[in-house]
């Protein structure tokens, strides 16, 4: 790591006595003579003590270390790092959203519940599901909640040997560990060469073992699955749910509608396709949608609202359980909600095209220096398998790198698993023709590079913080406290 650069930290910076900040004289009675001796710590906090200019400067140095939606173009396939409007923000921030209490009465709640109630039943109109719940906390756990309501339908009727899962083996990472946290085995399905799922393959895989397929749509290539009204009417004939991964609704949003496809249950990642500023871990929300017939599965809580236009929480003895204590991330709900509102249907009706329009757009300009293996219209992201000229010795990584150097987040890569050279590209629909250009004329020179001076692109990144750091020992060294800094010093 190189610390000249990323500067001190601010246990360095820490000098005895100086003073940033005075607390205000506090308003209760009493001293801290007061406060019982068992409540009191036994020495005082190893805190750092800097004066507010250079603690001003530290921060605001950090914080310009960090890559984000907001500094630039971020096209990273398969996570939807689209714009998120600053509106949002303030609208999850207003005093009467965040200084509620969870446990607050109901009638004390009614306009949260009123907000809540209002999104769960646009994502119902949305994904043409009956209803939806909002408490899971990420796309994961959405899908661990869908695949928990799918066994409890099974077990209610008494049908207790559907225990697999069929997947396609282009899925995201998170289906197949889902399956297993709920308690179900994974079969895989593989997918032909246009990354679709293969539905020959498929048809031997149903019979009364199996409780769900899982697909997601368009699939982790960017490609719509044209079959799924076919496939869906082979699950069902064999007594199979149906599970949409809702992670690339983006291009269906206004468009199509997975319970239009056939799915019965679903899940959508609400910081991904309605807009929350995510990245390292969070926040996040996965709501999940059911069909008629399914609600009563859902987790408790859930919101309803009474005939006499009330809202209440309601739980239920033959929901699955509780995946979350409350009612799931409130800020990314609220922030969903206002994203959705100010778009309205008109809005909303953009998003999919557009987004779709973008990624054929960078696609068809980069298919002569970059490898196409699916060769079709896409959705709203697609993959290169590296570059066209395998002659270089350049690979995906090293692309990925010298994006840096331009001032570009990288796009994913080495996912999916069906090509060796996967570089996944997203770029979303709130990217202007200027931004995409601009891209798209640096992938083009990095390609000219890799020819011309192949060294320049394996080296890279030639002007970030830090240039190569060994992944490996980074995951299994981590350097999270100032404890583990001296200690690794
Ligand atoms: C992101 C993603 C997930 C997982 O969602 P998280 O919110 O990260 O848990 C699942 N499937 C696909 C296809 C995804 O892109």
């Amino acid at each position: 790591m190189n610390r000249e650069y990323y500067g001190k930290l601010i246990f360095e910076l820490s000098r005895e006595g100086r003073k940033g900040y005075k607390l205000p004289k506090h308003a209760v009675e009493g001293s801290l003579s007061d406060i019982p001796s068992t409540l009191m710590r036994e020495s005082a906090p190893q805190l750092p003590e800097v004066d507010e200019p250079t603690l001003v400067r530290h921060y605001t140095n950090l914080s310009t270390n960090n890559f984000g939606v907001d500094t630039g173009f971020y096209p990273l396939g398969s996570c939807t790092m689209k714009y998120n409007p600053k509106i949002n923000e303030e609208v999850a921030a207003m005093p009467a959203m965040q200084k509620l209490h969870p446990y607050q009465p109901e009638a004390t709640v009614q306009g949260a519940l009123e907000a809540y109630h209002t999104l769960q039943a646009a994502l119902a109109e949305i994904g043409g599901m009956s209803e939806f719940t909002l408490n899971p906390f990420a796309g994961a756990h959405g899908e661990l909640t869908g695949l928990m309501v799918i066994r409890a339908y099974h077990e209610s009727r008494g049908d207790a040997k559907r225990t697999k899962v069929i997947v396609p083996d282009s899925a995201h990472g998170t289906n197949p560990a889902s399956a297993a946290v709920a308690g179900l085995k994974v079969v895989e399905v593989k997918s032909l060469p246009d990354g679709t799922i293969d539905v020959d393959a498929l048809r031997p895989l149903l019979d009364d073992t199996v409780a769900a397929v899982m697909m997601t749509n368009p699939n982790t290539v960017g490609i719509f699955e044209s079959r799924i009204p076919e496939i869906a009417q082979m699950a069902h004939d064999a007594g199979a749910l149906m599970y949409y991964d809702g992670a690339n609704l983006n291009p269906m949003v206004g468009v199509a509608r997975p319970g239009d496809m056939g799915f019965d249950v679903m899940h959508i990642n609400l910081h991904k396709t309605f807009s929350t500023p995510h990245g390292g871990g969070g926040p996040g929300s996965g709501p999940v949608g059911v069909r008629k017939g399914l609600e009563k599965f859902l987790p408790n809580p859930r919101v309803i609202k009474r005939d006499d236009g009330s809202f209440a929480l309601t739980t239920n003895d033959d929901a699955l359980g509780s995946i979350s204590v409350t009612l799931g991330n409130f800020a990314v709900e609220m922030k969903a909600l206002s994203y959705i509102l100010s778009l309205g249907n008109e809005g909303l009706k953009n998003v999919g095209p557009l987004a779709t329009l973008n990624a054929n757009y960078i696609k068809s300009s980069l298919n002569h220096v970059y490898k196409l293996p699916i060769d079709r219209i896409c959705k709203h992201e697609f993959v290169f398998d590296g570059l066209a000229d395998k002659s270089t010795g350049v690979t995906t990584l090293d692309v990925a790198k010298r994006l840096l150097d331009y001032g570009y987040h990288a796009p994913t890569i080495y996912f999916p698993l069906l090509f060796h050279e996967s570089l996944m590209i997203e770029p979303t629909e709130t990217e202007s023709k200027e931004t995409l250009d601009e891209f798209i004329s640096v992938m083009a020179k990095i390609a000219h590079e890799a020819s011309a001076t192949p060294e320049v692109v394996k080296t890279a990144p030639h002007n970030t913080p830090i240039s190569r750091p060994d992944d490996t020992a980074a995951a299994l060294n981590q350097i999270v406290t100032y404890a583990d800094l001296t200690q690794n010093a």
